[in-house]
């Protein structure tokens, strides 16, 4: 059973765990989407047994999150750029994808930014090797910048059962 939890503005937050639902729960801080979870919960609460399936709550008043940074290490990046080469488009499995550096390290790039590194299939990584993209004739897809932990589709990734109650929830 997944907990999803949505900021009062339906952002998704973060996956919870059964006992911190509870807790939310008996604080009163937040509501069910729908009236199966409501009525799971109320079971729930009264001790009887643990919500089945995947229940969406929503907390009551808006909380500001911190935008935590994470690092930009090879799984983060495959998450950030949808483990598509961003030069060429190729969607692949993590296997065939590359780490590459926009500015190569041997010309002064950095190797630990989220702005000079994106994933890429071998055969741009090849292609470019130790240049800039612009001397060969290389263009980014789109500007890479920071992944941060709150970001929705990280959680989707992680967790497609929850991707489908939410859009569900989203078309009522
Ligand atoms: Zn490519």
């Amino acid at each position: 059973m997944a907990v999803l939890l949505l900021n009062a503005s339906m952002q998704p937050l973060n996956v919870i765990s059964h006992r911190r639902l509870i807790i939310l729960l008996s604080k009163e801080r937040v509501a069910f989407l729908d009236e199966r979870s409501q009525l799971e919960a109320a079971e729930a609460l009264s001790g009887r047994r643990l919500p089945q399936g995947v229940v969406v709550v929503r907390l009551l008043r808006t909380i500001q999150v911190p935008r935590r940074l994470l690092r930009p290490n090879r799984r983060n990046l495959l998450l950030r750029d949808d483990q598509t080469c961003q030069y060429c488009g190729y969607v692949g499995a993590a296997a065939e994808l590359t780490v590459d550096h926009i500015v190569p390290m041997s010309r002064g790039g950095a190797g630990d930014r989220w702005d000079n590194l994106v994933v890429a299939c071998k055969k741009c990584n090849w292609r470019k090797a130790n240049h800039r993209p612009e001397e060969v004739g290389m263009h980014l897809r789109r500007k890479p910048g920071p992944l941060t932990q709150e970001y929705a589709h990280i959680i989707f990734l992680r967790y497609p059962e929850l991707k489908a109650a939410y859009e569900a929830l989203l078309t009522v």
